[in-house]
């Protein structure tokens, strides 16, 4: 998920790396290292910090200043804690291979346990370890040259992966593949650099080939040469990068909002990876096993955050009292903490945090387990405060995050508690072919939101109609009603729109009053059990001539002669729907916020981390 820079040519590949990784740093990440082989030797150097840590490292040691091939990383930790250890590159028991790895190996547990009777000695707790212990065995035991030995091991792991590998045996090859992690082979003069970022590539040359999904490239001084996975030889275009280096970083978005936005189909893959078994019918949680029998004698769940985490904790709400029968309530961190909560016997309080630092749901979790609570996290940081504070958890593997207005962290903390859901509805009270509806029905979601993203233009146009507009409303009801809320906090967090979010009932008890013409009322509006209610209140708004745009349910056309604009989204079970219906929103308040010139990645007053009371 973060950044990988290979190197193989006539120059220095320290400088090449280092370099490299710099242009990697805008991407987020906790750790960092570099290995370069010189002369029958493998230089190694990590460290849990930035990449100035590792530059003043690698100038010290002399075989990484000597050599001309070699690879770097800058890691963001989904399996294991950002320290030392950890840290990227990883290098096989014989310490002849080494290996850089962007993704996730899902089925790593498995693997490990076989390698470690096999005599492997593991030296980490990452999932990627596994990968290059793998190819180690397969080299050591029945291939002859190294890409043989990456090519079996991979196709013994499922997961996603950008990898770089090379040999003390076979010093002038640089073996690549990829599976659901980019990386891009720059062509130069005599020498190649490859990247996870064309940021990384484009200072070097222009000319590239970009290495599809199931294609491996061996990588030598005389040339490449690009297969398949089964060994079938590709012919691979050499392409122009036409993008400046200022369009490349934020992966040639304008902002890290957008470029975030945009991602949530790839991390709502990787939050289900490994996760989600259709072929089994089950759901996989691995930070929950040792507490099993725990959960299934859950009598009641309360969920803690803050802000947008605090709004998909309102959606979990609904999900664990429907999925799986258990009564939830949903809490402020902030007031938690200080209300002298009642925790019964049975009670699990989770804590929802994208960086797992913020301080009062630490604090909440703190008055949850005096009071004998079973506390559970669910946060997108590994080794973050709270994953380590709580008894389990399930991490987010939403990427890192740096806009300041959390958006793909969202999406994955709704997909994280469906699978919590489903996986104890499932235990309990839930019916096989009910889980196969809803586990296929979330299996889809990545693809919906892809088509979601498509109306991105559309929805700029509609904004653009009303973005001189100072008050929003935002309404929806049911599982709606807390995209209303994160639609409504979005608009004021980054454009300084004033907008408030209601469930769409409550408008006529108040609210309704503000109403006039041309103001802007934003409606959830899919199908659903409430879809004809959700009509009438958007006839109240038109009857005192607001302005209404809708989010609708493909295929609804009927609407169109209630609304001033409509957003379509693809259909989806009604628990769902909020990780589709939540992203015009996001887009919304994205392209009211270019609008109006304000500054989207680091909104006034607001901070990413918020660990102050
Ligand atoms: N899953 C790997 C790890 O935790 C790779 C993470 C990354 O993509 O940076 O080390």
């Amino acid at each position: 998920m973060c950044g990988i820079v290979g190197y193989i040519g006539p120059r220095k590949a320290r400088t090449i790396l280092i370099e490299g990784l710099k242009r990697l740093e805008y991407r987020g990440y906790d750790s960092a290292g570099i290995c370069v082989y010189h002369d029958g030797v493998l230089g190694l150097q990590k460290s849990p910090g930035r990449v100035s840590e590792v530059e003043a490292l690698a100038e010290a040691d002399p075989v990484i200043g000597a050599g001309t091939i070699g690879i770097a990383h800058t890691r963001w930790a989904t399996h294991g804690e950002p320290n030392q250890a950890n840290a990227h590159p990883h290098v096989d028991t014989s310490g002849r291979i080494a290996m850089v790895h962007n993704g996730i190996i899902e089925n790593y547990t498995t693997l490990k346990k076989f390698l470690i009777d096999q005599g492997c000695e593991f030296t980490s707790d990452t999932d990627t370890e596994v990968l290059v212990q793998l190819i180690g065995h397969f080299r050591a035991n029945s291939c002859d040259v190294l890409e043989d030995a990456v090519r079996a091991a991979l196709q013994e792991v499922t997961g996603t992966y950008g990898i770089v590998v090379v040999s003390v045996d076979e010093p002038d090859k640089l073996v690549v593949a990829r599976k659901g992690s980019p990386l891009i082979i720059g062509v130069g003069a005599d020498e190649y650099v490859v990247a996870s970022d064309a940021s990384a590539i484009i200072e070097h040359t222009a000319n590239v080939s970009y290495l599809d999904d199931g294609e491996m490239a061996v990588i030598t001084r005389e040339g490449m040469r690009t297969t398949t996975l089964d060994n079938v030889p590709i012919n691979k275009e050499v392409s122009q990068i036409e993008w400046s280096l200022e369009e490349i970083a934020k992966g040639g978005y304008e902002h890290y909002m957008l470029k975030e936005i945009f991602e949530q189909p790839e991390v709502t893959r990787m939050a289900m990876g490994g996760r989600l078994d259709l072929r089994e019918m089950q759901i996989i949680l691995g930070g929950l096993q040792g507490i099993d029998r725990e959960l299934v004698k859950t009598r009641k769940i309360i969920l803690t955050a803050c802000g947008t985490a605090w709004h998909a904790g309102l959606v979990g709400e609904y999900m664990f009292e429907e999925l799986a029968r258990i009564p939830t309530e949903v809490e402020y961190a902030s007031e938690f903490r200080y209300r002298n909560p009642i925790v019964e016997d049975g009670t699990v309080v989770i804590a929802i945090s994208q960086s797992g630092e913020t301080a009062d749901t630490l604090a909440a979790l703190r008055e949850a387990k005096q009071k004998g609570a079973l506390a559970l996290g669910l946060v997108n940081v590994v080794g973050s405060t709270i994953a380590r504070y709580t008894d389990a958890g399930v991490y987010l593997h939403a990427g890192p995050e740096i806009g300041v207005a959390s958006t793909k962290a969202f999406t994955c903390q709704l997909v994280v508690q469906a699978l919590v859901a489903i996986m104890l509805g499932r235990r309990r009270f839930m019916s096989q072919s009910d889980a196969k509806f809803y586990m296929t029905a979330l299996s889809e979601i990545p693809d919906k939101i892809e088509t979601v993203l498509q109306q991105s233009e559309n929805i700029k146009d509609i904004v653009a109609r009303h973005v001189d507009r100072d008050n929003w409303l935002f309404l929806g009801r049911g599982y709606n009603y807390p995209v209303a809320l994160e639609g409504a906090l979005k608009l004021k967090e980054i454009s300084y729109i004033h907008a408030e979010g209601l469930p769409a009932a409550e408008m006529k008890h108040g609210p309704i009053a503000l109403i006039h013409e041309g103001m802007p009322v934003v409606f959830v509006a899919t199908r659903c059990d409430t879809y004809e209610k959700v009509i009438g209140n958007i006839e109240e708004v038109r009857a005192r001539k607001g302005h209404v745009i809708a989010v609708a349910t493909e295929g609804d056309e009927e609407i169109r002669k209630y609304t001033d604009s409509v957003i379509y989204v693809p259909d989806a079970p009604v628990p769902l729907q909020p990780m589709l219906t939540v992203v015009p929103l996001q887009l919304l308040a994205y392209h009211a916020a270019v609008a109006r010139g304000c500054n989207v990645d680091k909104p006034r007053n607001l901070a990413k981390s918020v660990t102050v009371e």
